[in-house]
C-alpha cells in the first residue's frame, strides 16, 4: 500500500518539427512514464520498469535530432508522470492535451523494454495500420521476435497506454517480453539486458519514422 503524499507531479515534453510543410502539424507522440515507487520501504528502482523506457525514448530522440532521415509529420516526445500513483501524469495529458487530439495519428506508449527477449506490441483496436508498420520496421532493421496483440481496454486502465486509448488516441502500448522482476528491489540496473533494450529502441526508431512518413 502506497502511503498517501500530497505531491505535484510533471509531465516534461520535447519536440522535433516535421520537415513536412503541411504534415508537421500532425504529430507522433512517444511517451514512457518516468516515475516509480521509490523506498516502500526498500528502495526500487524500477531500472525496466520504466527507467529502460525514458532511456529508449531519450536515445530515439538524440538520434533523430542528428539523423539526416527529417520524418515529414512532427514528433513529440512526452515523459508522463504518476503512473505509479494511478496514472494521473497520462490522465491530466488527456484533459489538456498539447496540440489538438485530432492530429495526433499515433502514441507509442513505452512500458518496460529493458528485460526479456521478445518485442510486443498492444495496439487499439481501431488502429490496426500501428501495429503492421511496427512489424515492418522489425522486419527490416531489427529482426527479433514480434508478437502484435488487438486491445480492447474493456477492464480498467493499467497502463498510460490504456489511458490514452480509453480516451480514443489510436494508441499502442510496446513492450518487451519474457522476465523481468516487477515491483521488486531487483527490478536494478543488473537486471536490464542491453541487447532487448538496444532492439526495443532501433525498433522504436524504426516505427516512429515510419509513422510519421505514412
Ligand atoms: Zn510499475
Amino acid at each position: 500500500m502506497l502511503p498517501i503524499i500530497d505531491a505535484t507531479g510533471k509531465n516534461i515534453f520535447g519536440v522535433i518539427k516535421g520537415s513536412d510543410p503541411i504534415l508537421c502539424n500532425e504529430y507522433v507522440i512517444i511517451s514512457a512514464h518516468l516515475d516509480h515507487l521509490g523506498m516502500i520501504p526498500f528502495l526500487i528502482e524500477g531500472a525496466n520498469d520504466n527507467n529502460s523506457s525514458s532511456a529508449a525514448m531519450l536515445g530515439v530522440a538524440e538520434a533523430l535530432a542528428k539523423s539526416k532521415i527529417k520524418p515529414k509529420r512532427s514528433i513529440i516526445f512526452m515523459s508522463v508522470d504518476g503512473e505509479e500513483a494511478g496514472l494521473t501524469g497520462s490522465t491530466y495529458y488527456t484533459n489538456h492535451p498539447l496540440v489538438p487530439k485530432d492530429k495526433v495519428v499515433a502514441i507509442l506508449n513505452l512500458e518496460q523494454v529493458g528485460v526479456g527477449r521478445m518485442l510486443g506490441a498492444n495496439y487499439h483496436h481501431e488502429y490496426p495500420e500501428l501495429a503492421e508498420l511496427s512489424k515492418k520496421a522489425n522486419d527490416k532493421y531489427v529482426h527479433r521476435r514480434l508478437f502484435t496483440n488487438e486491445t480492447h481496454f474493456l477492464t480498467r486502465p493499467r497502463t498510460d497506454g490504456a489511458v490514452f486509448m480509453k480516451a480514443g488516441y489510436p494508441c499502442m502500448d510496446l513492450w518487451a517480453l519474457g522476465g523481468g522482476y516487477y515491483h521488486h528491489p531487483k527490478d536494478n540496473t543488473r537486471s536490464i539486458n542491453p541487447d532487448i533494450l538496444r532492439a526495443a529502441t532501433e525498433w522504436l526508431y524504426w516505427t516512429a519514422i515510419f509513422i510519421a512518413d505514412k
